[in-house]
C-alpha cells in the first residue's frame, strides 16, 4: 500500500460534514440534536456496562440526581465523547462528522458551558441508528469485564486507551506512517470486540449495497 493512503476506518460508510447556508441555532436545539445522535447511537447499551463497571463520567457532578439523572444538561457534556462512544464513531466513519459539528460551538468548558443562547452555526449534525452496533460492543464489554473481574476496571483502563488511541489517530493526518502505526494499536485494543466487529462488517455491507 501507498505511504500516502491509509485503510482509514474514517474513509468506509463516511458521511461528510453536511456544510449549510449559516444560520441562527438556539443553545438548547444544539443540546436536543446532540442527545437525539447519542441517542441513536445506542449510547445507552454501553453507558449501562461502563456505569455498572464504576465508570461513570459524571461520577461527583454537582449536576447528577439520583435516580433522575443530570439536571443540567450543556452543550460540553453533550458534545464529548469517551473512549467507546468515539471508538463507534470512528470505526463507522462519523467522528470527524461529529468532532466538525461542535467544533462550531462556542463556549465549551468542563461540566458547563458559555454557550450563547443564540448562535451561528453552518455544518450540520446527521443522526445514524447504529443501536445494534452499540448493543454488540456493550456485551463484548460485559464478557471483557467478566475475563478479567480480579483486575479492578479493567475495561476503563481500554476506554482511556481507545480514547488516547483515537484522538492521536485524528492528529496525525499529515503523518500516514505514524497514523499506520496508531491504526494497528486501535486494532489490537479491539481484538476482543467479536459480536461488535461481526455486527460493524454487516453495518459495512449493507452501506456499499445502498450506495
Ligand atoms: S464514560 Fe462513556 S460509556 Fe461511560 S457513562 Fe460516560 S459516556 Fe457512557
Ligand atoms: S453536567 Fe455533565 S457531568 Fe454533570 S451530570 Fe450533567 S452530563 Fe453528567
Amino acid at each position: 500500500m501507498s505511504e500516502t493512503t491509509i485503510d482509514d476506518p474514517s474513509s468506509k460508510n463516511h458521511s461528510r460534514p453536511v456544510r449549510l447556508k449559516r444560520h441562527k441555532v438556539s443553545r438548547e436545539s444544539v443540546i436536543g440534536l446532540g442527545m437525539n445522535y447519542l441517542h441513536e447511537l445506542g449510547a445507552d447499551h454501553i453507558c449501562n456496562v461502563c456505569i455498572y463497571n464504576g465508570g461513570s463520567c459524571c461520577g461527583g457532578c454537582e449536576h447528577l440526581s439520583n435516580g433522575a439523572g443530570c439536571k443540567l444538561r450543556n452543550t460540553s457534556c453533550t458534545a464529548w465523547l469517551c473512549g467507546f462512544l468515539k471508538y463507534v464513531l470512528y470505526e463507522t466513519g462519523h467522528l470527524r462528522d461529529w468532532n466538525a459539528f461542535w467544533a462550531q460551538v462556542p463556549g465549551l468548558d468542563h461540566r458547563m458551558d458559555y454557550t450563547p443562547e443564540q448562535f451561528f452555526i453552518r455544518v450540520s449534525l446527521e443522526a445514524h441508528t447504529l443501536k445494534e452496533l452499540s448493543a454488540s460492543l456493550a456485551e463484548d464489554l460485559k464478557e471483557l469485564s467478566k475475563a478479567h473481574v480480579g483486575e479492578l476496571g479493567f475495561i476503563l483502563t481500554v476506554r482511556e486507551q481507545l480514547d488516547r488511541y483515537i484522538d492521536l489517530y485524528l492528529f496525525c493526518d499529515n503523518d500516514i506512517p505514524k497514523q499506520k502505526r496508531v491504526k494497528k494499536q486501535i486494532d489490537q485494543l479491539s481484538v476482543p470486540f467479536h459480536r461488535f466487529r461481526e455486527a460493524l462488517s454487516l453495518h459495512r455491507r449493507s452501506f456499499e449495497k445502498s450506495e
